[in-house]
């Protein structure tokens, strides 16, 4: 596991296109300067690891496009020591941004072969999440609820209720909906019963799958 001078310089220019695509939150651009983003994906990739693009890691599964990690979590506006909730780990990336951006984070994965895998890997690089759970994330994560934000990082078909109920007042839900292509939805919970939504353009992802396997 390497990080080498060459990568660091990869980044730098991974940082500016982010930044000319609109990236401006200073926390972010500086989690993805950090982060080796090469060594979550498999070896012979490396040299995809630092263009702006989607890429597949194992299990019918995609790292998120770092313009797309990047965008998700300026839109949960983390403060330090925030709780936040991502749904699908995946290869730990978005994981390690939001740990880079000063949040605790719990995440659930519903592959086991992803989980335990990205489990094992994240404290070897010192990203340390709060819990790593192997569940499913259209029933959120009630017995630690509630949280400053939660992210949804695959596709969803719906916004699955127990997400904005577990949200605190304030609280930001993040989330891409609808099939095939998605909408980014921002909801922020304003009280017991009001959320407002907003919503910030098309991306796609890999499908929000019921139930865990
Ligand atoms: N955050 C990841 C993105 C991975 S792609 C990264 O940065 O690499 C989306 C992930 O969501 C996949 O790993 C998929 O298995 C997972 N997923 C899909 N449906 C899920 C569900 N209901 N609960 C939890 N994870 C889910």
């Amino acid at each position: 596991m390497k990080d080498t001078f060459t990568h660091k310089g990869m980044r730098n220019k991974l940082v500016e296109t982010l930044h000319k695509k609109g990236i401006t939150n200073k926390d972010v651009l500086r989690a993805i300067n950090t982060i080796p983003r090469h060594l979550f994906m498999d070896s012979g990739f490396i040299d995809h690891a630092y263009v702006d693009k989607a890429f597949p890691i194992g299990a019918d599964q995609t790292i998120s496009q770092p313009y797309t990690v990047a965008r998700q979590t300026e839109l949960l506006n983390v403060k330090k020591g925030g709780k936040i909730l991502e749904i699908g780990t995946g290869s730990g990336y978005q994981t390690a941004v939001l740990l880079e951006v000063g949040a605790v984070v719990y995440t659930i994965e519903r592959q086991n072969e992803l989980f335990k895998k990205t489990k094992l890997f994240l404290p070897k690089l010192g990203y340390r999440p709060k819990k790593v759970i192997f569940g499913d994330g259209y029933i959120g994560l009630e017995t630690e609820a509630p949280f400053d934000g939660i992210i949804v990082t695959a596709g969803a078909p719906y916004v699955p209720k127990p997400l904005l109920a577990q949200l605190k007042i304030g609280g930001k839900l993040v989330i891409p909906v609808g099939d095939g292509v998605q909408v980014m939805n921002v909801f922020t919970r304003k009280s017991n019963t009001e959320f407002e939504k907003e919503e910030y353009g098309e991306f796609r992802f890999v499908p929000l799958l019921e139930d865990k396997n």
